[in-house]
């Protein structure tokens, strides 16, 4: 067996991984295919590049992502102690000078002695990640921008369903923050059902549903034509050079949808048929329907809504929707070009590749979305690579060679009531519309008692994580 890890793309994700695996005193082989190749994002020759906003978001606990980092703090992440050492003035968010962000985690990886830099890309030049896990652990960190050649590598790993290239994803809310005296639960089939019953009768029966598949808003006239207007006039993103519109054929934007007309979206995802309010005991004049997104169901996304809009323009429309003025998003809605895998299928909550346990993913590719989310999972594959590591050391000194069918079982999950154990738990459950996800309050599991106020509930949700990490609390 190789007396090495080999980690594959030294951007945010590898980088981690590759300290966290020489901070434990065994070698890393870091590919990074720059400064030879560049993907359509990257420009400079250091690794852990950042590609777009200077931001790691927000540095306070009540915020999902300021959790996320300070626990990365209490478990030595180096991407998150530079981002520290190299801020820049961001009120209360981190934002790193890039360069010098850049520079450092380049420096310290380079003069690691555990860490030889190999720039070549992985998926050519006879390196292929089948034969590089044969007689070792590889770890696949390659980024929303994989190179197509090992791209192609992996949809031969995963199967042909295995793969995303792009990313249309609707946005979603917490479940606490939608106005259920507005919302009625049900789908439109059930209440197709319901049409010719007693209207008291069929609101007595709902009454207590709380596990239908949808949540729905009803809008009247007034209502719809408003939030139409909006929506057509709100402000776009830009898309990148690289993400020709070609992309979003097949998956249209709610908001261009909207402009072919305004009846469009009334005949479309926000139809009425079969829906009766329960408020008026009529059909509303458009519905927005919400599905479950998570197990625990503290989530929902709104359905049909994928969407260009800028975050800010995201928040303003869709909190015009009856029953969402108070929406808390746990996350926008984006289209954009995203490689990552169907990890709900694929990949257990320690980011080990179920189909060949001598692999790990980590960062975007398996569907964790932004900066620290993927520093995140380059941590826990990290961690874990090493756990595995060291048992086939043990299985080989004792002369049981067959590395690869050899199931690990030291793998350690990390507590699902942390943000990084929910983000490796919300990948790596069973979800047939999986959508990558980024650090948000509603992935965690629900507190025990009620609170109304949205800061008190996230500082308890924080405390609550923050409280496992005595670090042997930490893994489960
Ligand atoms: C255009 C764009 C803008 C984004 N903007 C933001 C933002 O503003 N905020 C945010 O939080 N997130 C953003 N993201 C999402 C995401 O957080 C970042 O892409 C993040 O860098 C992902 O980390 P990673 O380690 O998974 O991948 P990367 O940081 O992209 O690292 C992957 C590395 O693998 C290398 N590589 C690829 N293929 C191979 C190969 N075959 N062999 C060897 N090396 C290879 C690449 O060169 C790269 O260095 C953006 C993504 C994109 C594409």
């Amino acid at each position: 067996m190789n007396d090495y890890i080999t980690v594959i793309g030294g951007g945010l994700a590898g980088s981690e991984a590759a300290y966290q695996i020489a901070q434990k005193g065994i070698k890393v082989k870091l590919y990074e295919m720059k400064p030879k190749k560049f993907s359509p994002a990257h420009s400079n020759n250091n690794l852990a590049e950042i590609v777009c906003s200077n931001s790691f978001k927000s540095n306070l606990i009540t915020n999902a992502c300021g959790l996320l980092k300070q626990e990365l703090r209490l478990l030595d992440s180096l991407l998150i102690n530079i981002a520290d050492k190299t801020s820049v003035p961001a009120g209360q968010a981190l934002a790193v000078d890039r360069e010098k962000f850049s520079q450092l985690v380049t420096e310290e990886l380079k003069n690691n002695p555990n860490i030889e830099i190999i720039n070549t890309e992985v998926g050519t030049e006879g390196l292929h990640i089948k034969e590089m896990s044969q007689n070792g652990i590889v770890i696949v960190a390659t980024g929303p921008l994989t190179s197509d050649d090992l791209a192609k590598e992996i949809i031969e790993l995963t199967g042909d369903e295995g793969l995303h290239f792009y990313d249309a994803a609707a946005p979603i809310v917490e479940k606490d923050s939608i106005d259920m005296n507005i919302a009625f639960w049900g789908d439109r089939y059930d209440q197709e059902r319901a049409k010719n019953e007693d209207i008291d009768e069929w609101k007595k029966r709902i009454e207590g549903i709380n596990e239908a598949d949808y949540i729905n808003l009803p809008m009247n006239k007034e209502e719809y034509e408003k939030f139409v207007n909006e929506l057509v006039n709100a402000e776009v993103v830009e898309l990148h050079k690289f993400e020709k519109r070609e992309i979003f054929e097949g998956c249209m934007p709610i908001e261009v949808m909207a402009k072919r007309g305004l009846d469009t979206l009334r005949f479309g995802p926000l139809k009425p048929v079969g829906f009766t309010d329960p408020r008026t005991g009529f059909r509303p004049y458009a519905v927005v329907q919400l599905r479950q997104d998570n197990e625990e169901g503290t989530i929902y996304n709104i359905v049909g809504f994928q969407t260009n809009l800028k975050f800010g323009e995201q928040k303003r429309v869709f909190s015009m929707i009856p029953g969402l003025e108070n929406a808390d998003f746990a996350k926008y809605g984006v289209m954009h070009r995203n490689t990552y895998i169907n990890s709900p299928e694929l990949l257990d909550a320690t980011y080990n590749f179920k189909k060949n346990n001598n692999i790990f993913f980590a960062g975007q590719i398996t569907g964790v979305e932004g900066y620290v989310e993927s520093i995140s999972s380059g941590l826990v594959a990290g961690i874990n690579a090493c756990l595995r590591f060291e048992e086939l050391k043990n299985i080989t000194d004792s002369n049981q060679t067959n590395i690869n069918n050899f199931k690990s079982k030291k793998l350690k999950i990390f507590d699902i009531h942390t943000m990084i154990g929910a983000l490796a738990k919300y990948i790596s459950t069973e979800n047939k519309k999986f959508q990558p996800m980024n650090a948000n309050f509603g992935i965690l599991p629900e507190l025990s008692e009620k609170i109304k106020d949205k800061k008190d509930r996230y500082m308890k949700l924080s405390e609550r994580s923050l409280e496992k990490f005595n670090v042997s609390n930490i893994l489960q």
